[in-house]
C-alpha cells in the first residue's frame, strides 16, 4: 500500500485540515496579543473565549470559566495534583492507580520521595479497578485521588461515575486524567461529582502543545504559573493563541462526530482484533471483556518482542506502538500489563494499534495479511519463539484456545 498506515493515534493524531485552516490567520494576520488594550489584540481575546466555550462543550462543563488552557496533558496532570496538594497543605496522602500514564505515575513517585504517602490501586487481569479497594484507601489524610478515565495502552475505561461518587461521599477531591477519553467518549463533567479533569488537544486532531485543565467552579485551586493575568491569574503566560483556536475547532468537530466516529472506528478495531486472533495463533487481546475505548487494540504475540514486531511493521509502512510513546525506548515491560499480571511469555510481545477516523478497512486487511509473516519470521529468529514452539504442543492452563481473548 502506498504511504504510511498510521495506527498510533493514542500517541498523537493528524491535525484536521479544518483545524489547521482555522489556526493559520492567528499566525499571519490576527497575531495581536490578547492582553493588549488595542482592538487588534483584544479581538483575539474574543476568539479565545469562543474556543474556551467549544472545549467546555466537548467535556460538558457548565461554564467555560472552568476551562484553563495548558501546554499539554502532562502539564494539566501535574498542575491538578500539585494544585490540590498546595490547596490542602495539611493532607499528605494521594490515591492513584498503578496503570496511570507517566504524567501522573512519575509525579506521584516523585512526591512519594518527597514524603507524601501514595496508595497505588491495583487492577485485575482484565484491567479493572476494585472499587472497594478505592473506598478503603480514601482517608481523612487524603489530599486528592487522581484516576484516569481511559487507559492509553489498553483502552480500558474506568467507571468514573462510580469512582467520582465514592470520592465525593468521602469528601475527597477527584482529578481525572481524561487525555485518552476526550473526543472519543461523552464526558459530561458537570453531571459527575468530579473536581478536576485533564485533556490534551493532540489526541483529538488538534496540534501538539495545547491542552486544558477543567477546574470545577468553587474548588480552591491556587495559580500554577505565576506572572501575568492570563487564564484568570491561574496559568500566567502569553497564550498559545493558534493552538487554542485549533483545539476549540477540533473539540467542536469531535463533539459533532463523536457517535458516528466511535461506531465506525469501533467496528474497524473489532475487525482488526478478530482477524489477527484468527490469523496469528498465539495472540491475545489485553483488556478484552472490559469496557474499552473504541479505537484501541492491545494485542500480545506470545514469546515475541513487541519492539521487533514494530520494526518489521515499520518496514512495510505500518506505524504502531508497544505502549505509551512517553515510555518508548525503555526496555522495561509495560507497567500497565504488569499490573494486569499478564504472564511473562505474553508480556514483551504486546503491540498497541490505535485507530482514528482516517483509518480504513483496506488498511486493517493489509495489516492482517502482513502480520502472520512478521510473526513467523520472528518466531524463527527468537530463542523464546523456539521454546514456545516446543511448549505449544502442551497446552498451558488458562491459555487454551477459546479462553477469553486468547487463541492458539
Ligand atoms: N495522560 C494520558 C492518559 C496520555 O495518554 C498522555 C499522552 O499520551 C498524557 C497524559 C500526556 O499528554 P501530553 O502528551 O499532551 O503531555
Amino acid at each position: 500500500m502506498p504511504g504510511e498506515i498510521y495506527f498510533d493515534n493514542n500517541a498523537t493524531t493528524r491535525v484536521l485540515p479544518e483545524v489547521a485552516e482555522a489556526m493559520l490567520p492567528f499566525y499571519t494576520e490576527q497575531y495581536g496579543n490578547p492582553s493588549s488594550i488595542h482592538g487588534f489584540g483584544s479581538q483575539v481575546g474574543r476568539r479565545i473565549a469562543e474556543a474556551r466555550a467549544q472545549v467546555a462543550a466537548l467535556i460538558g462543563a457548565a461554564d467555560s470559566v472552568e476551562v484553563i488552557f495548558t501546554g499539554s496533558g502532562t502539564e494539566g496532570d501535574n498542575a491538578a495534583v500539585r494544585g490540590m496538594l498546595e490547596a490542602r497543605p495539611d493532607k499528605r496522602h494521594i490515591v492513584t492507580t498503578q496503570v496511570e500514564h507517566s504524567a501522573v505515575l512519575g509525579l506521584c513517585q516523585h512526591l512519594e520521595k518527597k514524603g507524601y504517602r501514595v496508595t497505588w490501586l491495583g487492577v485485575d487481569e482484565s484491567g479493572a479497578l476494585d472499587l472497594e479497594e478505592l473506598r478503603a484507601a480514601l482517608s481523612e489524610d487524603t489530599a486528592l485521588a487522581s484516576i484516569m478515565w481511559a487507559n492509553n495502552e489498553t483502552g480500558v475505561i474506568f467507571p468514573i461515575e462510580e469512582i467520582a461518587a465514592i470520592a465525593r461521599s468521602k469528601g475527597i477531591p477527584l482529578h481525572v486524567d481524561a487525555v485518552q477519553a476526550a473526543g472519543k467518549l461523552p464526558l459530561k463533567v458537570n453531571e459527575l461529582p468530579l473536581d478536576l479533569l485533564t485533556i490534551s488537544g493532540h489526541k483529538f486532531h488538534a496540534p501538539k502543545g495545547i491542552g486544558a485543565l477543567y477546574v470545577r467552579r468553587g474548588i480552591t485551586f491556587p495559580p500554577f504559573m505565576i506572572g501575568g493575568h492570563q487564564e484568570r491569574n491561574r496559568r500566567a503566560g502569553t497564550e498559545n493563541v493558534a493552538g487554542i483556536i485549533g483545539m476549540g475547532k477540533a473539540a467542536e468537530i469531535a463533539f459533532d462526530r463523536m457517535a458516528e466516529d466511535a461506531s465506525r472506528i469501533g467496528k474497524l478495531r473489532d475487525l482488526l482484533e478478530t482477524l489477527l486472533l484468527e490469523s496469528c495463533p498465539g495472540s491475545r487481546v489485553n483488556g478484552r471483556g472490559q469496557n474499552r475505548l473504541p479505537n484501541t487494540a492491545n494485542i500480545s504475540f506470545r514469546y515475541l518482542e513487541g519492539e521487533s514486531i514494530l520494526v518489521l511493521l515499520d518496514q512495510h509502512g505500518v506505524c504502531a506502538s508497544t505502549g505509551s510513546a512517553c515510555t518508548a525506548g525503555s526496555s522495561e515491560p509495560s507497567h500497565v500489563l504488569r499490573a494486569m499480571k499478564v504472564p511473562a511469555d505474553w508480556l514483551q510481545g504486546a503491540v498497541r494499534f490505535s485507530l482514528s477516523r482516517f483509518n480504513t478497512e483496506e488498511e486493517i486487511r493489509y495489516v492482517n495479511q502482513l502480520m502472520p509473516s512478521v510473526v513467523q519470521r520472528l518466531q524463527g529468529l527468537s530463542a523464546l519463539g523456539k521454546l514456545g514452539n516446543q511448549q505449544r504442543s502442551q497446552p498451558e492452563p488458562g491459555v487454551a484456545a477459546g479462553t477469553a481473548g486468547v487463541r492458539g
